[in-house]
């Protein structure tokens, strides 16, 4: 089914925007095939809402900065302190990432909201028009500006 991941509506038919497929939605996608709960929807986000997907989207990307920051601060803080001690213990080495890795994934479980493309289609056409083919030429140096901000 083609589903909207805000509302989990089916969009068939209607103009909506599709999700694009990371390796996250690849992760969850294995993760659910394995436990055989695998829906295998295709993720799209219906036009009226949008504006609620870029909020989400939005905290999202302030979230893993956020963390990120926090993440980096409680390993360096865990190994500086392990070097100040003066003894350098493998293990304390390693479980510094792994409690910093965990940090990440919290944002990520919590928080996460995908990526869309940047042109809504209407569900159901097999073809892409040709303009889209054209958006597609000029988005990476925009996408470029974007994260700079
Ligand atoms: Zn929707």
């Amino acid at each position: 089914m083609k589903i909207c991941i805000i509302c989990q509506k089916d969009v068939e038919g209607k103009s909506a925007i599709p999700v694009k497929e990371d390796q996250i939605i690849g992760t969850i996608r294995a993760v659910k095939q394995f436990f055989h709960i695998a829906a295998n929807n295709e993720l799209y986000v219906c036009e009226d809402d949008v504006q609620v997907h870029l909020e989400r989207r939005k905290s999202f990307e302030r979230s893993l900065i956020f963390f990120g920051v926090l993440a980096a601060i409680v390993v360096l803080l865990l190994i500086g302190n392990m070097l100040l001690s003066g003894r350098f213990d493998i293990f304390a080495f390693i479980s510094a990432f792994v409690i910093g890795a965990f940090i990440l994934l919290f944002a990520l479980v919590f928080k996460y909201a995908p990526a869309i493309e940047k042109t809504p289609s209407l569900v159901g056409k097999p073809s892409l028009p040709l303009e889209l083919e054209e958006l597609d030429k000029e988005e990476k140096p925009q996408e470029k500006k974007v994260r700079k901000r």
